[in-house]
């Protein structure tokens, strides 16, 4: 695996005539990978002929300076996973590479409603910073495809609309949550939770799965504010449980048992918060 730390260096990569002409998947990340980072990966390489992956901590998609601050950094064994699941290249640019003109300059990108609801409401800013970078290092790769992963399901619905209008040749593949043998979602954050911590956040998912499997055509609020009480009483500092259509992010008060709805919950366990979601009736 080649290993890039500059826009440069990257350019120059691509322009030679050997790389020009083959497919290029890309998978963008914050690193602290773990095997739901590989399945994108894994799924890349069997789509493209290169595939390039970028670990880079965005400063401006956090709302938070102490989850920044704590954010897991574990680039060696990064570095292993991603030669083991025989990625091509890894970008690894610094803060300057990315915001060449300092963290301060602001594109201002038309999200719409995906900038009003849940993660947005939440988390101001928060996508306009995964724009942001996302949007450089799509300038500067130029992928055919990118590789995001449904855990951060409005995320993929707001590169999607970026995308729409800045890159409109641009491929984007949405992969499957990865879960641990318990259901917990893979994420870099759960490093953060202690052993005990960990077994307890199951409880996110297993909510999701009840929600999932005994919902039915009607009015649903109940079952929203029944869960977030469930959640708050299990020790959890419930953000939001969401039940939306699937594909606009509406949140919905009635579902009349047909339209694609996925349930998405935001809670904090102790310090570190964690996000959830499942497709109802995929
Ligand atoms: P992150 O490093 O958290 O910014 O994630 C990088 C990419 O990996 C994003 O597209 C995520 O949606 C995706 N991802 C994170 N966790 C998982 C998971 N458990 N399963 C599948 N994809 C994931």
């Amino acid at each position: 695996m080649i290993i890039i730390k500059t826009a440069g260096d990257i350019i120059n990569f691509f322009a030679t005539t050997k790389v020009k002409t083959l497919t290029t998947g890309f998978v963008p990340t914050m690193g602290a990978l773990h095997s739901g980072h590989i399945s994108l990966i894994t799924k890349a390489k069997k789509e493209n002929d290169l595939v390039v992956c970028s670990i880079f901590v965005n400063p401006t998609q956090f709302n938070n300076a102490k989850d920044f601050e704590k954010y897991p950094v574990t680039i060696e064994q990064d570095i292993y996973l991603l030669e083991q699941a025989g990625c091509e290249v890894l970008f690894l640019p610094s803060v300057a590479e990315i915001y060449p003109n300092g963290l301060k300059t602001i594109t201002h990108f038309e999200l719409g409603f995906l900038d009003t609801v849940l993660e947005a409401s939440f988390r101001p800013g928060h996508f306009q910073g995964v724009c942001q970078v996302v949007h450089r290092l799509l300038e500067i790769i130029l992928p055919d495809k990118l590789y995001v992963g449904q855990k951060d399901f409005q995320q993929s619905m707001v590169l999607k609309k970026m995308a729409e209008t800045n890159f409109p040749s641009l491929q984007i593949v949405i992969c499957p949550t990865q879960r641990e043998a318990g259901g917990l979602a893979m994420s870099s954050r759960n490093m953060r939770l202690t052993s005990t911590e960990k077994k307890h956040a199951v409880t996110i998912s297993k909510a999701l799965e009840y929600i999932k499997n005994n919902i039915m055509a009607g009015y649903i609020e109940d079952l929203k504010k029944n869960t977030i009480e469930y959640l708050s009483t299990q020790g959890f500092r419930v953000d939001y449980v969401e039940i939306a259509d699937a594909n606009t992010l509406k949140p919905l008060d009635y579902w009349n048992g047909k339209e694609l709805i996925v349930v998405l919950i935001a809670a904090f366990l102790n310090e570190v918060r964690l996000i959830d979601n499942m497709i109802v009736n995929d």
